[in-house]
């Protein structure tokens, strides 16, 4: 590690902004802005000298890499208006601009990362974004947010960018905005089957995009042992061996067991370990460029000490262990899978 990384370690980026939580349901749901109070209190208690950036409205070009005109035509004609989109996906009369804030804000954060010094960066953003599909808002989703980065990271030149995504939903939108496109990898762990039904072992991309997707579906009930075992089996030789520029992790903690809506176990330690893990990588072959941007996770308690966890693996390098693997059919099957897939995209 070199003195300027020794330097910066204690750093990070800060995404944040009061009109986040304008966003708000019509009555209780669970992507509800109280969420936003958890994941500060923990940006509050994290052990880091936060740099906060002005959040920016995305402008059409940025978002038109990933969502088509007429998409944002149609949202457009929903500013200022209250409804829901799809029985999952509400908007109020603030959602549509804060979206615009949220995407706008995560590409500001990756230009600001690419530029240096600080190479680390947590974005706070709602709505979440990787539901987002290129025309359809899903899944409490508006602007797909982590595909945003992305594509402001490949717009400034970057050559190739690893997007993770442990949110326990399957992110169906990032993994369509760039299944034909070798330049970024998607890679999720995710309960399967669930909500949205995407994400099988056999979704490894096409065309120029072959083996640049890696689903890796996990049997409900699993806990901290499985997920290990799927990165170190799994996740981080594959990220290894592409060597991103960039790493944008896509920070859903509704894998938790406290979480309402699914039915993983993780505990508090697993979003710490697993985020080191991915900075490790970040340090060995991106310049240190992680970034990490809020998406599910519903449980206030867990949403805070999760992402509490994360940060200061990612930020300090400091995590828990978590426990060693155990015989898994899952790990099994996703690492034949993945070694399939790797071997017909080298
Ligand atoms: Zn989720």
């Amino acid at each position: 590690m070199s003195s300027a990384h020794v330097e910066a370690r204690s750093s990070a980026l800060l995404v944040d902004d009061p009109r986040f939580s304008d966003h708000a349901p019509p009555a209780y749901h669970p992507e509800r802005p109280e969420r936003l109070v958890a994941a500060r209190a923990a940006v509050a208690r994290a052990d880091v000298v936060w740099k906060p950036l002005s959040p920016a409205r995305a402008s059409d070009d940025a978002l038109v890499r990933v969502h088509t005109a007429a998409y944002l035509a149609q949202l457009e004609r929903m500013n200022g208006k209250k409804g829901y989109i799809d029985p999952d996906t509400y908007v109020n009369e603030h959602s549509i601009e804060v979206a615009r804030l949220a995407a706008g804000s995560v590409a500001s954060m990756v230009t600001e990362m690419v530029n240096g010094p600080i190479a680390r960066g947590v974005a706070l953003v709602r709505p979440p974004g990787h539901h987002a599909r290129a025309s359809q808002a899903m899944g409490f989703c508006l602007f797909n947010n982590v595909a945003v980065a992305a594509a402001q990271a490949r717009a400034l030149g970057l050559p190739r960018v690893a997007v993770v995504d442990f949110d326990v939903h399957h992110g169906n939108g990032t993994q369509e905005m760039f299944y034909g496109d070798a330049s970024v990898l998607y890679v999720s762990t995710h309960q399967f089957p669930f909500y949205p039904g995407t994400g099988a072992l056999d979704e490894t991309g096409t065309g120029d995009g072959k083996g640049f997707t890696l689903n890796v579906p996990m049997t409900a009930g699993g806990g901290d042992a499985v997920y290990r075992g799927a990165f170190e089996r799994v996740i981080l030789p594959v990220i290894d061996a592409y060597a991103p520029s960039m790493n944008l992790i896509s920070a859903g903690f509704d894998a938790s067991l406290r979480d309402p809506l699914a039915e993983m176990t993780l505990g508090t330690s697993a979003f710490g370990w697993m985020s080191r893990a991915l900075r490790k990588l970040a340090d060995k072959h991106s310049s240190g460029r992680i970034g990490l941007l809020l998406e599910g996770g519903y449980d206030l308690v867990a949403l805070e000490g999760g992402l509490l966890s994360a940060i200061h693996g990612m930020v300090n390098l400091d995590a828990e262990e978590i426990a060693r693997e155990v015989d898994h059919d899952d790990l099994d099957r996703a690492e034949a899978s993945a070694k399939r897939a790797w071997s017909q995209a080298l």
